[in-house]
């Protein structure tokens, strides 16, 4: 089983997951900008992206 080690959120919103924050944000350029988000709230967000991509695949004929 393969863990994708921790996420980490920039002041961007951009979201990283590995064992340590990326040094620079990929989005917005920030440096040393990330801080960890907790496990419960990234399974909270993956339902959220579930449900928001939905719509769109009924829709894809
Ligand atoms: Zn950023």
């Amino acid at each position: 089983m393969v863990s994708k080690g921790f996420a980490w959120e920039c002041e961007c919103g951009n979201i990283e997951y590995g064992s340590y924050p990326p040094e620079e944000c990929s989005q917005c350029a920030a440096v040393d900008s990330f801080i960890k988000v907790p496990e419960d709230e990234i399974a909270e967000r993956e339902e959220e992206n579930v449900l928001a991509k939905r719509p769109l695949e009924e829709e894809d004929d």
